[in-house]
């Protein structure tokens, strides 16, 4: 990656930086939210179908009328259960080794019609529930990169640690960060890595304060980051997953299989 030659930043920033935050955790809307608007900033929230989605449409809705994406995390967010004692609480039927790509597709389909019946937009970023991108048993698994592409302007992977390449982006699976437990030390180092390579750094979230969620940033080192990121927009650009990558496919249009979604 090249920072300064042809730059694929807005208004001579130098990254981009997209918080996302899984899982439709109540203190996303009462929080993260309003401080990210209070900021500049937009996010995305990756939701499902659970309650916290369905009891609380009017908090969701308030969300994405600030500006935020709310991204496709799917209704049921299942996972493979392989090895099943590390999932022990995931239930068996919502195992990813047990589903057909129909299935997957049918259920992507419906939580795309939930979101856009709160937020009325067609487009939107998906959320690989714990970072598994296939489905069918082990040993016979089959990729869901290509109904990812159908359905989403691009889908964010598990969690390698690395920067996206903003000339090479793999829009079917892009890299994230982790952002659970790290100090904001830790947060702001690579965000300033990020700025130095030029790149597209995606975080990803859980929790915001201790008894959020069982993986979670402390509010504090959370809250920093997001000032810092504040602080500096001028060289860091923080928005969603979805205008990063239409911004991106603008300048260079994203390989998309033919044909329509199973
Ligand atoms: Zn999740």
């Amino acid at each position: 990656m090249n920072p300064t030659a042809n730059s694929p930043w807005p208004a001579g920033q130098r990254c981009a930086v997209s918080l996302t935050y899984d899982d439709a955790v109540p203190v996303h809307y009462q929080h993260v939210a309003p401080l990210l608007s209070a900021k500049g900033l937009t996010g995305t929230f990756n939701l499902t179908g659970q309650a916290s989605v369905t009891e609380a449409i009017e908090q969701w809705r308030h969300v994405a009328e600030a500006g935020h994406e709310l991204g496709n995390h799917t209704l049921f967010h299942p996972c493979r259960r392989d090895p099943p004692e590390r999932y022990g609480w995931l239930e068996p039927h919502y195992d990813l080794c047990a589903y057909t790509m129909q299935r997957l597709a049918d259920e992507l389909r419906v939580a795309n019609a939930l979101l856009r019946l709160i937020d009325r937009r067609t487009r939107r970023t998906f959320a690989h529930p714990c970072g598994h991108a296939t489905v069918g048993p082990a040993g016979r698994e089959i990729s869901i990169d290509d109904l990812v592409l159908r359905l989403f302007v691009a889908g964010r992977g598990s969690s390698t640690g690395r920067l996206v390449d903003p000339a090479c982006p793999n829009y079917a699976s892009l890299g994230c960060v982790g952002g659970d437990g790290k100090t904001f030390d830790s947060l702001r180092e690579s965000v300033e890595q990020a700025v130095e390579c030029g790149a597209w750094l995606i975080f990803i979230f859980h929790g915001v304060g201790k008894g959020t969620h069982g993986g979670y940033v402390e509010t504090e080192a959370h809250d920093a980051l997001v000032d810092y990121l504040a602080a500096n927009a001028d060289r860091c650009w923080g928005a969603s997953m979805v205008e990063v990558a239409l911004h991106l496919q603008a300048q260079a249009p994203a390989k998309r299989p033919d044909g329509p979604a199973t």
